[in-house]
């Protein structure tokens, strides 16, 4: 596979407006076929049908996003005598392995730049969703040259194969922490290029002037989409203390209320657990903290039917150090922690080995702003979470992540410089 994603690298590097022809042809094959892929990632991943048409949208927009970039070749203006410029240089055959949470959406954020960028890809999805991305680079393979975009699936150690291949020259990798380690391992002798985009345990800090009620389904929604499986999902919420249980009650009450079913019926707002691996550590997470003295104010168990359903979960009472809190859970679990000063609150949202996310909820717009700078994380909102533009950079700190994805920056990400001096007069 790496070896004809080489051959065919030599060809798809040549012509960039070959190679911006053929992405946006396969964006308008991906829309084209929504209505094929968003049921078959529904019945896969898990997720309501309509975050699986917004998947496949996103999918397309963001072929679109990339076929109209190109690094931009730049003059050194240091005054000498000599003309020296920065182009830009595909690397090779890039392997991207991503996880079964968004797996088109997340297997688009790679393939798309790298294609652009002029390199070929080897994806692999994860062995909990290979079917809609199957069908997705079958609907994609008319508009690309063979060998451009290839697709495997398969069990370990599959995945610790492509990213240890000496062909590969970039190994971009989404998934956890640990896998992270062991991709980074794995694509160290060859001395591959590695992008890691890794966990998160997002925390959300709601002031003193909060208006509970305003925020409390922004607020919902940003924690339990796609059932909390989300890297930046918010994972923790710390609400000042007089307000807290205003904060707890408010996210109860829409847990108790969200229609939770098959992704598939039209009134269903959350989906199952992808997987009975991801189902059991969100119960035992859940079980440690309520053996650790926290309160299940909603939820705290799975649902009495068949397939994969957890309640919809918000925890008062917890241990600031139970592993619901300082691990990242995965699930549709979401503790809330009071606090005391701001900088106690602060100082608990950052005592994470995580950086990915973070966000601050109040009604002084500065002020919020002014605590989200205090965040140690790549992307801080105010008043939402979790919310990207593709023209963003994206870049956990800490474990959460090494390199930089999205935008130019992802471009950038899968190209490399390469710079000519040339003297200014003939002769010279
Ligand atoms: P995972 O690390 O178990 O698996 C991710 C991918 O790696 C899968 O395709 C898997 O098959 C593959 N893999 C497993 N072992 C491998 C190995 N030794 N070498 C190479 N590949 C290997 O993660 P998961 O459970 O599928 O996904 C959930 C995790 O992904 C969470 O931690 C979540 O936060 C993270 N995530 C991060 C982002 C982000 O952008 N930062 C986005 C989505 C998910």
């Amino acid at each position: 596979m790496v070896g004809r994603a080489h051959e065919a690298w030599l060809g798809w590097r040549a012509d960039p407006v070959a190679r911006a022809t053929a992405l946006l042809t396969a964006a308008d094959a991906v829309e084209a076929a929504g209505a094929d892929l968003a049921p078959l990632l529904t019945r896969e991943q898990g997720k309501p049908l309509s975050e699986s048409y917004a998947e496949v949208a996103r999918t397309a927009a963001r072929l679109r996003y990339f076929a109209g970039s190109s690094p931009e070749s730049r003059t050194i203006a240091d005054g000498r005598p000599v003309h020296s410029e920065i182009r830009w240089r595909p690397l090779g055959p890039v392997a991207a392995i991503v996880p079964w949470n968004f797996p088109l959406q997340l297997a688009s954020a790679k393939f798309a730049p790298a294609l652009a960028a002029g390199n070929t890809v080897v994806l692999k999805p994860s062995p909990f969703t290979p079917l809609a991305t199957r069908l997705l680079g079958s609907v994609m393979s008319a508009a690309l040259p063979e060998g451009v975009l290839t697709i495997v699936t398969g069990r370990e150690p599959l995945g610790a194969r492509l990213a240890s291949h000496p062909g590969i020259r970039h190994v971009t990798f989404t998934g956890s922490v640990p896998t992270g380690r062991a991709v980074a391992a794995g694509a160290a002798p060859g001395l591959a290029r590695v992008t890691l985009e890794l966990g998160g345990n997002d925390a959300a800090i709601l002031l003193d002037d909060v208006d509970v009620e305003r925020i409390a389904d922004r607020l919902f929604w940003a924690a339990f989409r796609n059932c909390g499986q989300v890297c930046m999902a918010v994972k923790r919420v710390y609400a000042p203390a007089r307000l807290h249980s205003r904060v707890v009650e408010a996210l109860a009450e829409r847990a108790k209320t969200v229609v939770v079913g098959s992704g598939l019926d039209p009134g269903t707002e959350l989906g199952p657990v992808n997987n009975a691996a991801q189902l059991a550590r969100v119960e035992r997470c859940t079980a440690r903290a309520l053996a650790d003295g926290a309160r299940a104010v909603a939820g705290g168990h799975r649902l009495d039917r068949p397939g994969y359903f957890y309640a919809p979960t918000v925890l008062a009472d917890v241990p600031p150090d139970s592993p619901v809190v300082t691990e990242e859970q995965f699930g549709p679990v979401l503790p809330v922690l009071p606090y005391g000063s701001l900088d106690e609150a602060v100082e608990a949202a950052n005592a994470t080995r995580y950086g990915l996310g973070g966000s601050v909820w109040g009604t002084d717009l500065d002020r919020a702003e002014a605590v989200a700078e205090r965040l140690e994380c790549g992307t801080a909102w105010i008043n939402h979470h979790a919310e990207l533009s593709l023209a963003q950079p994206f870049a956990g700190i800490k474990e959460s992540g090494v390199g930089v994805a999205g935008g130019p920056w992802g471009l950038y990400g899968n190209l490399r410089p390469f710079v000519v001096h040339r003297p200014r007069e003939a002769g010279g």
